[in-house]
């Protein structure tokens, strides 16, 4: 009996320290460079993407674009049992919405959902840009190809639906190209609206936009870094009473840097480290480039947490640029820019963090902190079905990263002795099988 325990309690703490699903290095492995390669080139190939293009043509622009996206969704599915579910969501968006719409025009999203066992009505988001432009906005027939804005995003997209639909998740997981992006972000905003009305439960966004340059404007060559944009603190709260009580709620508890998308990059940035640790994800505390857009921020207007994953280094020469020689410097955003072995590492980030995301119950949804004026800490949450345990997480208040961490098994409250309130950052994830973790909530709740 004795030596039965013993052996439980290493099984057990190895399971628990490890921290390692040997699933996910076989996810990043099955990420194909040449898959990459052939569909940006396929999509660069349209000639135009812009939302605003001819779309009956079956070998120009966006419409012949966005029927070719459907197929490699509809082949991946059959090759999955119709593990997918494929369809385009759409939006009229009239002439004179703004500057850039200066037609009537469906935006058109193509959506692949992989349905979960356990959660099927909750989901993790992967998006890529079906649109190109070139250097005005409105030119929708010049040669656009947008071979890294954004065919990259879109081709990882299609890429993870290939490698990860040959696995089962609990919960689900959307694959999608967006539409409308550079006309005033349309397609994600289509979505998200498709979203709230269907009462999606939506862990997360990761919006892929330009994930294929290494050679940036400024000389720099790297292969290695990238970016994670997120906003602190997301809601859709309207209510300016109820927003000035959540001010206030930061100005006493804390929390101006821990809000939702900002977990979410924290999750990736991890997840990085732990299962890539050759890359370098850089996590940005704003919500996009400076003064600059993405299709992350429509579903951040509608309360979900959401990010941009890209490249460290950009190239404006080759971004919406007309194809053109000047001074000896080739503008435009050609095909022959795009790296793809680190396309396909980013590639591989969305797919191991959606992976792990899928294979854990949800997130406790109440966090209660207390310990005001005492020698520690006490955290207490609602109980998660399914989950094997909890995790506490702490780091210091200038940290960006959660730092410290305690597995504390299947409890709902939990004192860290001798942690001091005060002193730090806390939060609780959910633990799953194979040690696979919720993204960290911050505490929404006092306990006296
Ligand atoms: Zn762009």
């Amino acid at each position: 009996m004795k030596r039965f325990i013993l052996a439980f309690t290493i099984l057990f703490s190895i399971s628990f320290q490890a921290q390692t699903d040997p699933k996910i290095y076989d996810i990043i492995d099955a990420v194909s460079e040449e898959r990459l390669r052939n569909d940006v080139k396929t999509l660069a190939d349209f000639g135009t993407r812009h939302t605003l293009s001819d779309t009956l043509s079956e070998t120009r622009g966006i419409g012949a674009a966005r029927r070719w996206i459907k197929s490699q969704f509809d082949t991946i599915s059959k090759d999955c049992d119709n593990c997918l579910e494929v369809f385009y969501q759409k939006d009229l968006v009239e002439k004179g919405t703004n500057q850039r719409i200066v037609k009537d025009v469906m935006v058109v999203n193509v959506v692949a959902i992989q349905r979960g066992t356990k959660y099927p009505n909750r989901f993790i988001i992967m998006s890529g840009d079906i649109d190109s432009r070139v250097s005005d906005p409105n030119d929708f027939t010049s040669d656009s190809p947008g071979a890294n804005d954004n065919a990259t995003g879109m081709a990882g997209a299609i890429e993870s639906a290939r490698v990860l639909s040959k696995f089962k998740f609990e919960s689900s997981i959307i694959y999608v190209g967006l539409s409308g992006e550079e006309q005033g972000l349309f397609g994600g905003q289509g979505l998200a609206k498709y979203a709230k009305e269907n009462n999606w439960d939506i862990i997360g966004v990761l919006n892929n936009d330009m994930i294929g340059n290494i050679s940036g404007v400024d000389g720099v060559i790297d292969n290695r870094t990238f970016r994670i944009f997120s906003e602190p603190i997301t809601t859709d709260e309207t209510d300016p009473e109820k927003l000035a009580r959540q001010a206030r709620g930061r100005r006493f508890y804390g929390g101006e840097v821990d809000g939702i998308s900002r977990q979410l990059a924290r999750y990736v940035y991890k997840t990085t480290k732990t299962y890539m640790p050759e890359m370098n994800p850089m996590m940005v505390y704003r919500l996009d480039r400076f003064g600059r857009g993405g299709h992350h921020r429509p579903f951040n207007d509608a309360g979900f947490a959401g990010i941009r994953i890209m490249e460290a280094h950009e190239n404006y020469t080759q971004q919406h640029q007309d194809i053109r020689t000047e001074d000896g410097i080739n503008y435009g955003d050609t095909f022959e820019h795009v790296n793809f072995s680190y396309c396909k590492k980013l590639t591989a980030v969305n797919a191991i963090t959606m992976a792990s995301l899928v294979s854990t119950p949800p997130s406790p949804k109440e966090v209660g902190i207390g310990g005001i004026v005492e020698a520690s800490a006490k955290l207490k949450w609602n109980k998660v079905e399914g989950a094997k345990g909890y995790k506490i997480y702490w780091r210091d208040t200038t940290s960006p990263t959660w730092d410290n961490s305690r597995f504390v098994g299947d409890v709902t409250e939990f004192t860290l002795e001798g942690i001091v309130i005060d002193n730090f950052f806390f939060g609780v994830a959910t633990v799953g099988e194979d040690g696979h973790e919720s993204m960290v909530v911050f505490p929404n709740k006092i306990i006296r």
